[in-house]
């Protein structure tokens, strides 16, 4: 994991200078700062049906941009969020900002739905649910244009908090998403018990996909019991035209990766959907 400076160098974190206890310290202190001033911003990543091309929605991906350390990525500040409790305002301002832009650019979600990561941390907090309703409802936004992604951990095995938060997310039209599916924690069950409509395929099986015979098993798989469950299945990380073709063969439903798009900012997906909502035919000039 690295951290980027804004002269543009990559700083390699070597683990002594991650177990720096300073260095975190300074993470968490101005992390906390920012979010407190609303620093965070977010890139959409825009996915695609793998049938017939079209622009189906886009991933929210949170941006964090210091003053001093430049971007930080979120698999370095989201971890560092959840061990300090910051999470729960990170998540909430982003939810915040989400939902109003799409309020002022209800074109982002007038054909297309957006997915937002959130916390298992979140699900596990009694009121998240509601908090998410009302806002929701606060932007006279559709529910059903919204995708929440969850990655599953031990945790929400017969977790009643977890299972009431997500069953009033569905229940106000909100679609549930496993993300990171087949790495770490995966349970059959909770597949059936969050009433999942959404299977992400992990990228880590993706992009091993043309050399490695037993991740093209497992996807495989994967794309199969999404199937039988009648649950979308979505492939990320799609990072070269082999991966997209056997994808699209298997009949994985949704591909996400930098072969098709990589995360944008807001204004660059509107221009983007402006561009693919166009009618296929264009009016021909016959003359
Ligand atoms: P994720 O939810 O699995 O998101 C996919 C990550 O893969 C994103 O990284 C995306 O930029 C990257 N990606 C997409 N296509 C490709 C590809 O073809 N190749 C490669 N190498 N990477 C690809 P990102 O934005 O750095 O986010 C990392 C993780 O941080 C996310 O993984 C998610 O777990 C977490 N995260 C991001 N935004 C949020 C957020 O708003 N809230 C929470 N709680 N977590 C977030
Ligand atoms: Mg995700
Ligand atoms: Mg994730
Ligand atoms: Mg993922």
């Amino acid at each position: 994991q690295s951290v980027t400076y804004s002269s543009g160098n990559w700083a390699a974190f070597t683990d002594n200078v991650k177990n720096n206890h300073a260095h975190q310290l300074n993470l968490i202190t101005l992390l906390t700062n920012d979010i407190e001033h609303e620093k965070l911003y977010f890139d959409i990543q825009p996915q695609v049906n793998l049938t017939n091309q079209s622009l189906v929605g886009g991933e929210v991906l949170i941006r964090w941009h210091n003053q001093y350390l430049g971007q930080v990525s979120p698999s370095e500040f989201i971890p560092l969020a959840e061990q300090t409790g910051l999470i729960y305002k990170l998540t909430d301002m982003l939810i915040e900002k989400v939902f109003s832009w799409a309020s002022a650019n209800p074109q982002a979600v007038a054909n297309q739905y957006l997915s937002i990561n959130i916390s298992a941390l979140d699900l596990l907090q009694e009121g998240f649910a509601r908090r998410m309703v009302t806002s929701v409802t606060k932007h006279q936004l559709e529910a059903q244009k919204f995708t929440i992604e969850i990655t599953e951990t031990s945790v929400f095995d017969n977790n009643t908090i977890v299972h009431n938060n997500v069953k009033q997310l569905h229940n106000a039209g909100f679609k549930i998403a496993i993300d990171d599916f087949g790495v770490g924690y995966s349970s059959m069950q909770n597949i059936v018990a969050l009433e999942t409509d959404e299977l992400k395929i992990d990228q880590f099986f993706v992009m091993n996909l043309l050399n490695d015979p037993q991740s093209q098993i497992l996807c495989r798989n994967m794309i199969d019991l999404s199937k039988a469950l009648d649950i979308t299945s979505v492939a990320e990380g799609i990072e070269s035209e082999g991966i997209l073709q056997l994808l699209r063969q298997w009949r994985c439903q949704i591909g996400q990766g930098y072969h098709l798009y990589r995360p944008m900012t807001p204004v660059e997906y509107l221009a983007l959907l402006a561009e693919k909502d166009l009618p296929l035919s264009e009016p021909v000039n016959r003359a």
